[in-house]
Formats: structure tokens, sequence, C-alpha cells
């Protein structure tokens, strides 16, 4: 390597191991243990409704903190536990975290009309024990599963559609929501959203920062369709005020930025929550 990185940069070293069979493997196999090891934690980032600006609901993100490489990107180790059996480990322990940490929000602060949303993997729909596994959870922590939202992409619903179907109507018809990330970006198909019964649209990013003149027009209509079709919208990644403005007059319900807030891990959550609720602060 001809140049080191200064400072605290660990991203040079990223191309590196990605490129690496065995450095993955060895990654793996640390991910194993992640869990036990107590290196995996859950963020959650403000999902914020236009208008008012008032928190709606979180969204939970998944990190780890490695003992030797430091803090990994999901977007590296989600792939890794996805190629094998350990994304259903860790689809669980994040589903078990967030509807715990819900659970201690709505103690500590009432009953706020806040929900937790928890991204959800295309192999973990394959796992037939997914729908009891989450309705075991909900019920051990208390949970109100209308206050409950799950994520998915569109590869997850292409790669075993009528699997994902099933799976899907049986989440809804016990109460959760159930939202489409990304919308937007790979082989998006409109029919998903008839097909599968989502109450969100979750706009990617790269829409909503699509730097070409002709956005506001690719926005609208999707915007305009979801609501047709009763699904609420988030716009994911919004830069700017002004955009947020636009959006909100587009007819768009919720913003997820850094804008509005990066996420945070779960007891400045119930700070922010006591601040931005007080009246319905409990004694
Ligand atoms: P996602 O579900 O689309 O989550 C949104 C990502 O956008 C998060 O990245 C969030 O930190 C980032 N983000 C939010 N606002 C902004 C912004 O204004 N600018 C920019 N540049 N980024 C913003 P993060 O936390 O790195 O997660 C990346 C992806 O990893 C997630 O994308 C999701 O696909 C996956 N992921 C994270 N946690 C989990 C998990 O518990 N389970 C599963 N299956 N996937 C997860
Ligand atoms: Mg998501
Ligand atoms: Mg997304
Ligand atoms: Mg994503």
């Amino acid at each position: 390597r001809a140049k080191k990185a200064g400072g605290n940069r660990v991203e040079p070293f990223r191309p590196a191991f990605r490129a690496s069979g065995t450095d993955r493997l060895q990654l793996e196999t640390d991910l194993k243990r992640a869990i036990e090891r107590k290196e995996l934690s859950l963020v959650y980032q403000p999902i914020v409704r236009l208008v008012d600006a008032e928190i709606a609901g979180f969204e939970a993100l998944m990190r780890w903190e490695h003992p030797k490489r430091g803090s990994i990107s999901p977007s590296e180790f989600i792939p890794i536990a996805e190629s094998s059996d350990l994304i259903n480990q860790l689809g669980m322990f994040a589903f078990e975290q967030a509807t715990s940490d819900l659970t201690e929000w709505q103690i500590q602060t009432g009953e706020l009309p806040i929900f937790v949303s928890v991204n959800l993997s295309s192999a973990q729909l394959l796992n037939n024990d997914l729908y009891d596994d989450i309705r075991a959870v909900l019920n051990k922590n208390h949970c109100d599963p209308h206050k409950v939202k799950v994520e998915l992409t569109e590869s997850v619903v292409m790669e075993n559609p009528e699997q994902a179907r099933l799976v899907l109507e049986k989440l809804k018809d016990a109460g959760l929501k159930l939202a489409l990330d990304d919308f937007g970006t790979g082989h998006s198909s409109l029919a998903y959203l008839t097909r599968f019964p989502f109450d969100t649209i979750k706009i990617d990013k790269s829409l909503v920062r699509d730097p070409s003149d002709k956005r506001s027009i690719l926005l609208r209509s999707v915007i305009t369709m979801a609501r047709e079709l009763e699904m609420q919208v988030v716009a994911e990644g919004i830069e700017s005020e002004e955009d947020a403005i636009q959006l909100a007059q587009m007819g768009c319900d919720f913003g997820q930025s850094f804008l509005f807030g990066p996420p945070i891990g779960s007891e400045s959550i119930q700070r922010l929550l006591k601040e931005r609720f007080p009246l319905m602060k409990r004694a």
C-alpha cells in the first residue's frame, strides 16, 4: 500500500478486505461471535412528518463495533450475513432489540403515537419460522404490533414472490406495517405495489437527490401514485429545507435524513422523546 491512512480514517482498508475471500471468511467467523460478544447494537434514526416536523417513528439501523477493525458498516456486513444462515440470527436480534427499546420508550414517556421500523432481509422471508418468531418476540416484549413496521427491498420480494406474499400477508394480518424500502433503485417493478400489501413506500435517496431538472416530475409521479394506492411515502436522504418543503407540497408524508437527525442510541431517543412530547410525559 503506497499511502497509509491518516487520523482515524478506516475507509482505505475496506477495498482490501472486500476483495479478499479469506478476509471475508474471517469476517464471517467474527460476525458469528459478534452477538454474544455484544459487538452488535442498534441506532435509531427519526422519521419526521414533513408538514410539522413532528417525529412519527424511528428506523432501527444495525452497527457492528469490531474489536480490531473498529466500526464496520451494515452495507458491508449485512451482505456477508445474507450469504450465510447468520442473517436470521442478526435479523431477529434487531427485531428483538428494537421492539424491546420501543416498549421501554413507551413506558418512560407515555403511550406515544410513534412506530419503530426494522429492516428485514430476503433470506429471513424464506425462513419458515419467521412469522412465529416475530409473534413470540412481540408478545414477550409487550409490544403493540401496530407500532412496528418492517422494511423490505424490492429484491426481497423478487427472489421468491409467492412465499414472500404469504408471509407478508400474515404479518399484515397480525397488525404490522410493511414498507417497501429503497424504492426507485434496482429492479423496480410497479406490480409489486399491488401484489404485496405494503403500507409505505420509502423513496431512495438517489431519486430524492437526482440532479436532473426532471427530478420533480419523477418525485411527484411516485408520490401521487403512492397516495392513490393509499400508501404513505417517506423520502430518504433529503438534503435541504427547500427540498423538504417541495416534497411536502407534493404530498410526501415523511422525511428521513441527516437533515432531520442522524441515527442515535436508544437512551438519546428517550431523551429526545421527553423533550419533544413534554405533555405526554408521565410524572
Ligand atoms: P436503509 O434501510 O435504506 O437505511 C437507510 C440508510 O441511509 C442508513 O444507512 C442511514 O444511516 C442512511 N442515511 C439516512 N439519512 C441519510 C442522509 O441524509 N444521507 C446519507 N448519505 N445517508 C443517510 P446505514 O445505517 O449505513 O445502513 C445501510 C443499509 O444497511 C440499510 O439501508 C439497510 O439496507 C442495511 N441495514 C442496516 N441495518 C440493518 C438490519 O438491522 N437488518 C438488515 N437486514 N439490513 C440492515
Ligand atoms: Mg431501511
Ligand atoms: Mg432505504
Ligand atoms: Mg438500503
